[in-house]
């Protein structure tokens, strides 16, 4: 299938991200049919749509008959069948349990025309292990858009270990069509590319705070004002919703061992409730804002959280999972780095970095600082670009 046969998009759930990738889908001239396992459900996800189609019109981004153009598009139905017998592209934004999404394959298997691609906006469960729950796992892939979809620029389109070259490039048209920036993982690899830079770092950001190296505020400006990242670390954890953050390394402690292990404060605060701005307090309190601003920088805290960075950024590039350019990219869009993660470890100065893990690992064990032999090869050459 071509971008030229795709009319017609079935996007299954109609939650945080189902509702948005809908908008972005309908705006872009799709017919769009939504679903959710009940009525209200799925009128609840329609009403938001329309609701920012109104704001979007009212701000003069689009036109009112554009906004009731991509109203009309929009079909939301719950029966799975309704959904998906006529699509070309089944979009699957149902939740996080490899259960509940196993039960919506089979389901949509029943239904979907033989040649309907499939794509999964899962943020950390592995493409291959959900393709084969489909009996088209050469037609599968992944297609994780990044939260609120109707801002966020990037799609990471992920290879499982079956997919069909020729799906990828009609997913990256696909996304590209929908506004996008498609960046490609070549392989199936936990946490993609943006999470698996960024939640690591996240992380070592509250390990820091857990081991009295700094303070929030200091770990937060250290981050703005010396790194240069749009916010500080825990802001953008207490924005991301420190559940969605320990719930990723979680994973990836699982599933790729101790050097992922989540820190004590992070955990903390979720058992807590302390979830973020969606709860009203995270590692901030909401009444009162975020304090970060000005507060002492520390050279320490900019290297252990490049450090982390670049460990993992290594990882990726020793694992072929995408290229220096796809990684950058994918940092910049997803996670509005001002430079991609090898350009700032670069900049840096690998070897710097290295020096601080190692010293790190010497004095904690901790494995998180454990130096990849890729990164060693990196700072030995004078860097990632030069390997
Ligand atoms: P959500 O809980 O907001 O929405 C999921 C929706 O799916 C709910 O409305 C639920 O009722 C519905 N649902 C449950 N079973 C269903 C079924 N059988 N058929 C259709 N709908 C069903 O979750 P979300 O945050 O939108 O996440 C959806 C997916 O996107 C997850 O895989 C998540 O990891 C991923 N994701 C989330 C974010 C994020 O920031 N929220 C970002 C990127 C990717």
């Amino acid at each position: 299938m071509t971008i030229n046969d795709i009319d017609t998009i079935a996007v299954l759930g109609a939650g945080t991200m189902g509702h948005g990738i809908a908008q972005v889908a309908s705006l872009s001239g799709y017919q769009v049919r939504l679903r959710d396992i009940n009525e209200d459900l799925v009128q609840n996800g329609y009403d938001q749509i329309d609701s920012s189609l109104a704001k979007m019109a009212d701000r003069e981004y689009i036109t009112e008959a554009d906004a009731d153009a991509a109203r009309d598009r929009i079909d939301p139905v719950v029966p799975v069948e309704d959904a998906v017998s006529d699509a070309d592209v089944v979009i699957e934004a149902v939740p996080e349990d490899m259960d509940i999404k196993e039960a919506v394959y089979t389901e949509v298997d029943e239904y979907a025309p033989e040649q309907a691609i499939y794509g999964t906006n899962t943020s950390s469960l592995s493409i291959t292990d959900l393709s084969e729950l489909t009996d088209r796992p050469g037609q599968f892939c992944g297609m994780h858009f990044f939260n609120p979809p109707t801002r966020m620029d990037l799609v990471e389109v992920i290879r499982g270990a079956h997919t069909d070259d020729e799906i990828l490039d009609t997913v990256e048209a696909l996304a590209e069509d929908l506004g996008k920036t498609p960046v490609r993982v070549q392989k199936d690899s936990p946490g993609f590319i943006v999470n698996r830079i960024l939640i690591p770092m996240l992380n070592e950001a509250a390990w820091l705070v857990e081991e009295g190296v700094a303070t929030v505020e200091e770990v937060d400006s250290t981050a703005t004002a010396s790194i240069g990242l749009p916010m500080g670390a825990f802001e953008l954890s207490d924005t991301i919703g420190n559940d969605v953050t320990l719930h990723i390394m979680d994973y990836l402690h699982e599933v790729l061992g101790d050097a992922y292990e989540p820190a004590p404060l992070l955990e903390t605060a979720v058992d807590d409730d302390r979830l973020g701005r969606k709860t009203g307090e995270g590692f901030y309190d909401y009444d009162d804002g975020t304090d970060y601003e000005g507060a002492p920088v520390s050279t320490e805290v900019e290297h252990h959280l490049l450090g982390v960075m670049a460990n993992e950024t290594a990882n990726l590039l020793a694992d072929d999972v995408a290229t220096i350019e796809a990684i950058d990219q994918a940092m910049q869009l997803g996670a509005g780095f001002p430079e991609g993660a090898v350009t700032l470890a670069d900049a840096a100065g690998l070897e710097t970095l290295v020096e601080t893990l190692d010293a790190a690992y010497e004095e904690s064990g901790a494995e998180r600082y454990n130096v990849a032999d890729y990164l060693r090869t990196a700072a030995d050459a004078g860097g990632f670009t030069d390997r």
